[in-house]
């Protein structure tokens, strides 16, 4: 059951937030998705707020929203 909490965060930053705010930012993601990040590098979605180890760019999805790459958003550089 999903609890309907992606279609309310409209981008990266409120899935951020909205993780973080539930203490789940190092949860695992159901799925470990592969990232392009915009600055070239691509990297291991370890946990379901992470950064880029490049250019630090923060990416987040939601626990419920992790199985689907789609789902995962650009928070911006450091955000987490
Ligand atoms: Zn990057």
């Amino acid at each position: 059951m999903s609890c309907g909490c992606t279609s309310k965060l409209k981008n990266g930053k409120d899935v951020c937030d909205h993780v973080k705010s539930k203490g789940k930012e190092n949860f695992p993601p159901q799925m470990a998705h592969i990232i392009t990040c915009e600055c070239g590098e691509s990297f291991t979605l370890q946990t379901i707020v992470m950064n880029c180890p490049k250019c630090n760019m923060t990416y987040a999805v939601t626990p419920c929203g992790s199985a689907d790459k789609n789902n995962i958003k650009a928070a911006g550089i450091n955000y987490a």
